[in-house]
């Protein structure tokens, strides 16, 4: 069976508002129930850690685990000042339940509610093969890189170009390694795929959803709502 982290510790001051972003409703309950419950609707995902603002906790607990179906263990875990902290906090947490070094941890942003539970199990099962694997999706628009002025300073070869998302999927024992070493280099990196990345291991990247959106703008909120009502949608 694999772990899942699933980070929920940020601000999400992108989105405006008083309220976390993962707390916003989307159709009639909270962003990170859709997330939680992707989840524990995988047949391989044995128990979750869930990384939120310490203070949030009593939150979490009373406004969003009493509204999802709980069928598997979720243990709260404070997050950090980065999204490279909490995963680092929840990995931490987790250690002592991994008994094998190749045991699988798929780590996910809450703010990723429409993720599909079948997109899940493949990241999952690839990186039980190959030992890193993550999901995402061939770019669609031409890329061009901007300087701080504004003006376009190169292309890069769309053909060649991937965008990103989670779940990414690792051997506990090569993500954990490269957080720690993360972490003593002083190296920041923008997903877990990039920490592993300058390990030398190499990552597998398979093809996602484009409705796996990032819910970070208020645009982002409304196209979720639309994909969630619309009949194609199922997770
Ligand atoms: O900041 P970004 O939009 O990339 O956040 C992606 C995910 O990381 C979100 O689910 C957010 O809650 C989480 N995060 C976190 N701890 C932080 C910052 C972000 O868990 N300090």
């Amino acid at each position: 069976m694999a772990h899942a982290v699933i980070v929920a510790g940020g601000s999400g001051v992108r989105m405006g508002g008083s309220r976390p972003k993962q707390y916003l409703l989307l159709g009639d309950r909270p962003i990170l129930c859709h997330t939680l419950d992707a989840f524990l609707n995988c047949p391989s995902i044995a128990d979750i850690r869930l990384v939120t603002p310490e203070s949030d906790a009593g939150y979490c607990r009373t406004r969003i685990l009493t509204r999802i179906q709980n069928r598997k263990p979720i243990r709260l875990v404070p997050g950090g000042v980065r999204r490279q902290d909490s995963v680092r906090n929840g990995l931490a947490d987790l250690k002592e339940r991994v008994d094998r070094p190749e045991t699988v941890v798929a780590i996910h942003d809450g703010v990723r509610p429409l993720v599909r539970i079948d997109d899940i199990e493949r990241c999952i099962a690839e990186a039980r093969s190959c030992g890193a694997c993550i999901l995402g999706v061939p770019a669609i628009d031409t890329l061009k890189m901007v300087d701080a002025a504004g003006m376009i300073s190169g292309g890069l070869p769309r053909e060649t170009v991937w965008c990103a998302q989670t779940p990414q999927a690792f051997h506990f024992e090569t993500i954990f390694r490269a957080h720690q070493a993360a972490m003593s280099d002083g190296f920041a990196g923008t997903d877990d795929a990039a920490l592993v990345e300058r390990m030398g291991v190499f990552v597998k990247i398979i093809q996602g959803s484009r409705l796996n959106l990032k819910i970070t703008t208020p645009e982002d909120l409304a196209l979720a709502e639309a994909i969630l009502s619309s009949s194609a949608f199922r997770h």
